[in-house]
């Protein structure tokens, strides 16, 4: 049985937590020690941050402290009553008003200490309507006695007002009645989980764990406080990247692969046998590949880069090291178009090559199946180019050496690693066109290794985007149909495939019948939605390859797809409803041809997603600002294991220069000892155990 450190006795345990307590603490996710002592103030208020009474201006946000002279409750004519409290600070007075909500009143008395936050606004003179306020002293509980002389004091030296997270039967007062009772205490328990020593504590910057602890309780200065968060957000991100370390080392190292051979004999030949020479950036990702198939671990890495710089290529020299070595490579769409067209496009630059390929998708009639799969069996077939026909039809490789996996993210965790799975020691390279930030990608596929590709070749002119209000969408049909009789194709793309009752969206389905009826009457229309059976979209898909379509009226499906380069033009409805990477993806299908691609999104309002997209065409920096805007809990929903990512302390913009460090320990420490078996890790453990339960098994704790 594991001994119970002090840390995980149940909070009733506390001083000044009687059993009524604890049950108010459970309902707030507190139930151990541990939880309370991390239950770190949510926000800090110093002088820098609050106004004096006397001094809030009519029309800004203030936050003020002070002591409640007066309270009451006023009615208005329209019927809405008003909760009023007069605070006092030594500058003077200044009132503030909650409409609407009289119930404040049973929270507020007279001679309380009150920390209230708004905007301040004109009513008979000015009034801070507080957006949130905390009673930080009670003027007649028992409390009263240490709560006002920490008041008291704080104020005299002008110190720091934290607020702690609060419930109705748990207020402000409360916890910090039993911080003052308790925290000392659990601050010397905290001492035996410190992990990092003095040396490593140094290069990171970062203060002793219990140091950071106090610090967030009691806080001397602001800038403290923030070295104190640096350092939980450092465990967090550590935690997080040693689970994922533990991941990625079962998938690479507890299965060695085969060290590659690479001889150059075909690697060579496709480089003098290219139309183009290879930006500094495929050469940089080439190097990082090429590293990883030539050593003895298995290599299990993330290729990144924006659509059309270039991933198909690089995906082709790892290939072909495969095969040099007298292994086969094969790589795996979502559809069968893109197989087809991945297959073309190889097929091309291996003209000059002594290498042979091989096309597998559900499309092929069955007897070419099952020749294909028999030159797969054989060896003959060196590159196979695929669909999910490459895992679901029982196919054989006589000796697979690498597996790649286009649009990764359309695929399942499963199948992702299936293709590999065919072959005891096969190298996987995933790839994917939605950029994101490297400390995000780092954080949520801490289990790979990441190439980013961030650059595009040269000479691509980046489409033309505008953002327009509806009223000018006959303006840019017109533009759209000077454009279709220069014979360009284009894409219509709207949000959804229904008209909603809720909503007034210009729904495609319905739109579509008009648009072929009056706008673009003459025209070849059709319209492709997620909902049509896969032959079908197949079907359409194909007929706008082939130019036998004018208009693609469509929603989010195209996201993914074929490359159309006559298709330049792209109107998308409802610009507000797609996210900025939704947005981007959309984009990312125009602007190969030799005209100029153009994308007009139509929106009611400028927002700033919408002023971002037009901003720039970079991939890398969309992805900054959509994590910018929407924030990073965000992109957690869960992790490619299916794991939800939580990170209460660590901020991706903030802490971004220790997720680089994190990750590196975390390797470190897990390849020298995977089960985190020496004594020197127990308290690791103990943390993980902690933090993740039952998913730490993966180390054999708990
Ligand atoms: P993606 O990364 O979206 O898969 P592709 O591999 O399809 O991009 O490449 C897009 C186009 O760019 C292809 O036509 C390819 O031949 C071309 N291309 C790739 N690398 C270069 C380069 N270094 N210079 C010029 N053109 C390139
Ligand atoms: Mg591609």
């Amino acid at each position: 049985m594991k001994a119970l450190h002090r840390l995980d006795m149940p909070v009733q345990f506390l001083k000044g937590v009687g059993p009524r307590r604890a049950v108010s603490l459970q309902r707030m996710q507190i139930l151990t020690a541990r939880d309370l002592l991390y239950h770190v103030p949510r926000r800090y208020d110093d002088a820098s941050t609050i106004t004096p009474a006397a001094k809030a201006r009519v029309g800004s946000e203030a936050t003020v402290v002070g002591q409640v002279r007066s309270t009451g409750v006023i009615p208005t004519r329209a019927g809405l009553r008003i909760f009023q409290a007069v605070i006092q600070d030594a500058s003077g007075f200044i009132t503030c008003s909650w409409p609407g909500k009289p119930w404040v009143e049973r929270s507020v008395q007279r001679g309380d200490r009150l920390l209230v936050t708004g905007p301040v606004r004109f009513f008979h003179g000015p009034q801070l309507q507080p957006r949130e306020f905390v009673v930080i002293a009670r003027r007649d509980e028992d409390e009263r006695a240490t709560s006002v002389r920490e008041g008291a004091a704080a104020t005299a030296s002008g110190v720091i007002f934290s607020t702690y997270a609060a419930s109705e039967d748990l207020p402000q007062w409360v916890f910090r009645r039993l911080f003052d009772l308790n925290l000392d205490r659990l601050l010397r328990d905290v001492r035996a989980e410190e992990y990092l020593d003095s040396a490593a504590r140094s290069e990171l910057d970062l203060p002793e764990l219990s140091a950071a602890l106090d610090a967030l309780h009691r806080p001397a200065t602001i800038p403290r406080k923030d070295a104190a968060l640096r350092r939980l957000a450092f465990d967090e991100l550590f935690l997080h990247q040693l689970m994922q370390a533990r991941v990625r080392h079962q998938a690479t190292a507890e299965r060695p692969g085969v060290s590659l051979r690479r001889t150059n004999d075909l690697i060579r030949v496709l480089h003098h046998s290219l139309p183009f020479t290879l930006t500094g950036a495929q050469a940089r990702v080439l190097r990082e590949i090429f590293a990883d198939m030539t050593s003895r671990r298995r290599m299990n890495r993330l290729l990144q880069g924006d659509v059309g710089s270039g991933k198909t290529v690089v995906a082709l020299f790892a290939m072909l090291l495969a095969v040099e070595a007298g292994c086969q490579a094969a790589l795996m769409a979502p559809t069968s178009i893109l197989a087809e067209q991945h297959a073309k496009g190889i097929g091309k630059l291996l003209e000059a090559l002594p290498c042979t390929l091989e096309l597998l998708t559900g499309a092929a009639t069955a007897r070419r199946r099952r020749e294909a799969r028999a030159r797969i069996a054989a060896g003959e077939a060196q590159i196979v180019v695929g669909t999910h026909a490459l895992i679901q039809e029982g196919v054989e490789f006589r000796r697979l050496g690498l597996a790649v996996i286009d649009e990764q993210h359309r695929f399942g965790v499963r199948q992702r690693m299936a293709l590999s799975e065919r072959a005891p020691s096969a190298d996987t390279l995933l790839m994917s066109a939605t950029p994101i930030p490297r400390s995000l990608a780092m954080t949520l596929h801490g289990d790979l290794d990441l190439s980013i590709i961030d650059e595009l070749p040269p000479g691509r002119r980046p489409v033309a985007t505008r953002i327009a209000g509806p009223g000018k969408r006959s303006a840019i049909y017109d533009e759209l149909r000077r454009r279709l009789d220069r014979g360009r194709q284009a894409y219509l793309v709207f949000p959804a495939i229904e008209e909603s009752e809720r909503s007034d969206l210009r729904a495609a389905e319905a739109e579509f019948e008009r648009l072929c009826a009056e706008d673009f009457a003459g025209r070849r229309l059709a319209l492709l939605h997620g909902r049509l059976p896969a032959e079908e979209k197949d079907r359409i898909m194909r007929g706008f390859q082939r130019g036998a379509i004018d208009i693609l009226v469509t929603t989010t499906v195209v996201e993914v797809g074929i490359d159309v380069p006559n298709a330049n033009t792209m109107v998308i409805e409802n610009g507000e409803r797609f996210g900025l990477s939704q947005l981007h993806q959309l984009r990312g299908r125009i602007g190969r041809g030799e005209e100029g691609g153009l994308c007009v999104v139509i929106a009611d309002a400028e927002t700033d997603r919408l002023a971002a997209f037009a901003r720039t065409t970079d991939g890398f920096e969309i992805a900054a600002a959509d994590l910018q805007i929407r924030g990073q809990g965000d992109f957690f929903g869960a992790d490619q294991h299916g794991h939800t990512i939580e990170l209460r302390f660590a901020d991706l913009f903030e802490h971004q220069d220790l997720i680089g460090p994190a990750q590196e320990r975390a390797r470190r420490i897990v390849d020298d000892d995977p089960e985190l078996a020496d004594p020197a890790n127990a308290v690791i453990r103990l943390q993980l155990d902690r933090r993740f339960g039952e998913r730490a098994r993966l180390f054999g704790v708990g």
